[in-house]
């Protein structure tokens, strides 16, 4: 039989293999033949397993077992894709760096456990910018990943290859992470919805770190119920990840609602001004008429430091990263070059296994730490933050959702922006706020990608108050219907 692929869902998925349609190992095959298929053109999977098909015959047994509930199991048998950032045991796992190209993880995230109790089937890992940092996945050691849409214009980035492989009808869902956008531009520049939780939602534990008071883990999907779902198997605390809280808790006491039957959505007007594509700003204009239609409270809303946002992010980011790339020396994982002596080995090391991109925010993170500037820069910069924060806070005692477009731009050309940092980290204007703050963000698709160049996807993003996915999930199924 042919299994119809495209823009299946987890929800799809599991009715018919509940049902008998089709098994998960017959799944699994039409997957990788449409791996086989489109990979080599669109480069979104950087490696496939080879025992997929083995994981599907376990889940087939599980679910033929009559004991077996499946009903509480929405993932059993249901074929993803997984960011090359976190572990899979056994697996090369690269963060696409070649100081890591032939680094076999020798434990499972904790994320991958938590999937590996629900029965999923991984796929492969899939490509991404050099330890998720970039905008556009061209910062990966092993090449760009192309839109599927338009395969001259970039997936984004730096979860941009998870991103393709559901765009590509290639998985079902994938995880991926997110810093400071990471998976909300990419979704939007795909057409699919993405989530970055709440800070401390999900485990970082076999997330290979980046910025890490910044860093979250999670879903992309082709619907917003599928997110939900996904969220729900890998969210939870963990004793490997001191900052992980229990959100279903944590939401009770922290949320209060706003009166009124809909939840009130808030526009900070005042930040949708200057350098936004005119495209996104139609998209978004419409999608807030939409909102209004459905009956929508619509406030205008002041963030007065939301403007600090990127630059508080691009100190506070690379100081993090310089300190979690010292592990990286050519001692303990990885490639080791050989120099004159043990601190050549490392200036050998470094510099044959990591890219500019990674270099260069290794160089700006030393400098904003250094003595005599820590103060004027880090320090600052952490005080910035925490206006941002009070900001978002008053904000969210008149409503309930913050609304903004997800990027400034649809998809754009590759190597339109690669020679140019600034306006790559420009793109980031409207995801970083969500981390720097640790609020939950949905990237949704309002404009829908028409694969003719003209209609690029265009993605919407919604933020609450910390711990209030609940908001995000139910608004977000309102507005696309799924
Ligand atoms: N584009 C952002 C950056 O380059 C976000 C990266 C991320 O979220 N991992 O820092």
């Amino acid at each position: 039989m042919k299994i119809d692929l495209h823009k299946l869902t987890i929800q799809k998925a599991h009715e018919a293999l509940k049902k008998g349609e089709y098994t998960s190992v017959q799944l699994t095959q039409a997957y990788l033949e449409q791996i086989k298929n489109k990979n080599p053109e669109i480069n979104a999977y950087l490696k496939v397993f080879a025992d997929a098909i083995d994981q599907a015959k376990q889940a087939d047994t599980k679910i033929k077992n009559l004991k077996f509930n499946i009903e509480n199991f929405p993932l059993l048998g249901i074929p993803c894709g997984i960011k090359d950032n976190i572990l899979i045991q056994g697996h090369i796992t690269s963060a696409s760096s070649k100081i890591l190209e032939n680094y076999r993880a020798t434990y499972d995230a904790t994320v991958i456990s938590k999937l590996k109790k629900e029965g999923v089937v991984f796929l492969g890992h899939t490509n991404m910018d050099e330890f998720a940092m970039g905008g556009s996945t061209e910062n990966s050691a092993f090449g760009v990943t192309k839109n599927p849409y338009d395969t001259t214009r970039v997936a984004g980035g730096s979860s941009g290859g998870s991103a393709a492989t559901v765009a590509m009808d290639a998985a079902v869902f994938s995880l991926g992470t997110d810093t400071g956008g990471s998976i909300r531009q990419p979704a939007s520049f795909c057409g699919v919805v993405g989530l970055k939780p709440t800070y401390g939602a999900v485990s970082r534990y076999g997330a290979i770190a980046m910025g890490s008071s910044l860093d979250q883990i999670g879903p992309i999907s082709q619907t917003v119920s599928d997110c939900e779902v996904v969220f729900n198997a890998i969210r939870g605390k963990d004793i490997h990840d001191g900052t992980t809280i229990d959100i279903t808790t944590y939401a009770s006491k922290h949320v209060s609602k706003t009166l009124g039957a809909k939840p009130v959505i808030g526009v900070p007007r005042h930040f949708l001004k200057e350098g936004i594509d005119t495209a996104v700003i139609d998209a978004f204009d419409s999608a807030i008429a939409s909102f209004k239609q459905k009956g929508y409270e619509i406030k205008d809303i002041q963030l007065p430091n939301i403007s600090y946002s990127l630059l508080v992010y691009y100190i506070i980011m690379p100081a993090e990263v310089s300190s979690n790339m010292a592990r990286f020396d050519g001692v303990k994982y990885g490639l080791h070059k050989d120099g004159a002596n043990g601190i050549q080995d490392y200036f050998e090391t470094r510099r044959a296994g990591l890219g500019r991109e990674v270099i260069r925010r290794i160089l700006l993170g030393t400098y904003v730490l250094s003595s005599g500037y820590y103060d004027a820069y880090y320090n600052r910069a952490n005080a910035v933050r925490a206006m941002i924060i009070a900001d978002f806070q008053k904000a969210f005692s008149s409503v309930d959702l913050i609304v903004t477009p997800t990027a400034p731009s649809p998809a754009f050309k590759i190597g339109e922006k690669s020679n140019d940092p600034i306006s790559m980290y420009l793109e980031d204007i409207f995801t970083v706020t969500a981390n720097i703050t640790g609020m939950p963000a949905l990237s949704i698709p309002c404009m829908v990608g028409e694969n003719d160049n003209k209609h690029l996807p265009i993605g919407l993003q919604l933020t609450a108050r910390h711990g209030d996915e609940a908001t995000l999930f139910a608004v977000g199924k309102d507005f696309l219907g799924e």
